[in-house]
């Protein structure tokens, strides 16, 4: 099997697995419990808040289910404590369901939501940014790098400009986090990570913050600091900093990245949709007039597995939102595919995906003119 669909999940790598095995053994407490081994449960905890947040460069850590809730929580939990002081927020049409479905249900509540424009290559401007700013903006959440395009936003000068706003700056970093240096010079007030997406165990994420003011979404005991209930699962969390600590960027991502563009110039109906400052390890592409489910299927038949432009967007069979809003055209948008590369991924996997994406392109497009 040559996997190239990390940008929708990764394979959980034995050392983290075996971390959390291990927790789940032998720190199986509740470590909120005051006996001896809720204690020895909590320092572990503790330890991998530490590693979490160093690895972060963030202050505050709030362990949680996943990036879905993080993002709802940064989100809900702002607007809900600070409408009091403004009901504005500012995001962009690109960003994931779970920070665009949450906003909407904000809007139910008597939220205004402003959407900043993305250009072709799925950048908001940060000129837009300053001149949609108001006085009752309490929140700008943009992601920092898009999982269907490899669109790397520019974070580092939002949040320059927000220095000027009493608004917080919330950043999804999902598909950055681990692969990418997360040195923005200025930084967000709270940020989104998921270990799934950097070879850790599922159902399990963190929001970091310097600066918040959040109501919990989640009500009950307390735990986080007040800020998240519900037992802290202990496995999760030391798990979460393993993956995290061995998640090393490879420079050979930019290289595969490069080979593959070349490659695709020799197809003529092949268009490449990400754009050439994005993030080596997402590579989206489109053939015209074919399917991208038809190639996707072709392609499995080989062993190499890719996927239309998001696992979120492809069992709906709806064309994405993130593509329509960079304008692909309509020739094209049915044809999309996205290949994208992990902290297994070798050269290998790229030989097979070149060579299988050669005689399904072949196969498929002979089948049409027929
Ligand atoms: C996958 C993803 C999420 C959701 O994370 P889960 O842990 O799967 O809930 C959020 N944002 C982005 C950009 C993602 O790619």
């Amino acid at each position: 099997m040559f996997y190239l669909d990390n940008s929708a999940t990764t394979k959980v790598r034995p050392e983290v697995l075996r971390t959390f095995t291990e927790a789940s053994e032998n720190f199986f407490a509740n470590p909120a419990s005051l006996h001896r081994l809720g204690n020895e449960a909590e320092d572990l905890l503790e330890e991998a808040r530490q590693l979490t947040g160093r690895l972060l460069g963030m202050e505050h850590i709030i362990f949680t289910s996943g990036g879905t809730e993080a993002n709802n929580l940064a989100i809900t939990g702002t607007a809900r404590e600070l409408k009091g002081r403004g009901k504005h927020i500012i995001s962009s049409p690109t960003e994931h369901p779970s920070v665009l479905n949450t906003l909407a249900e904000l809007e139910k509540e008597g939220f205004d939501v402003t959407l900043l424009p993305v250009g072709a290559d799925g950048k908001v401007s940060p000129e837009d940014l300053r001149k949609q700013l108001r006085k009752d903006t309490i929140l700008v959440t943009i992601m920092h790098v898009n999982n269907e395009t490899g669109t790397v936003q520019p974070i580092a000068e939002l949040a320059r400009i927000l220095q000027e706003s009493r608004a917080y700056f919330h950043v999804d970093a999902v598909q950055s986090a681990g692969r990418m240096p997360l040195d923005f010079g200025m930084k967000p007030d709270l940020l989104t990570v998921s270990a799934h997406k950097l070879h850790g165990v599922k159902g399990s994420g963190v929001l970091a913050f310097n600066r918040a003011e959040l109501r919990p979404i989640l009500h009950g005991g307390g735990q986080e600091g007040g800020y998240r209930s519900g037992t802290v699962s202990v496995p999760h969390a030391a798990s979460f900093a393993k993956a995290l600590r061995l998640m090393i960027p490879n420079p050979e991502w930019g290289e595969w990245n490069r080979e593959l563009r070349g490659f695709f110039k020799g197809y003529r109906d092949v268009r490449i949709l990400s754009p050439e400052d994005g993030a080596p390890y997402i590579l989206c592409g489109a053939v015209r007039g074919i399917k991208g489910e038809v190639l996707i299927s072709a392609l499995q038949e080989h062993g190499v597995i890719i996927s239309t432009s998001s696992a979120c967007s492809s069992k709906k069979q709806q064309t994405s939102h993130v593509l329509e809003a960079i304008g692909v055209e309509d020739s094209f948008i049915k044809g999309v595919f996205r290949i994208s590369f992990g902290g297994m991924t070798s050269g290998e996997d790229i030989q097979a995906f070149k060579k299988a994406f050669h005689e399904s392109y072949r196969l498929i497009k002979g089948e049409t003119a027929r």
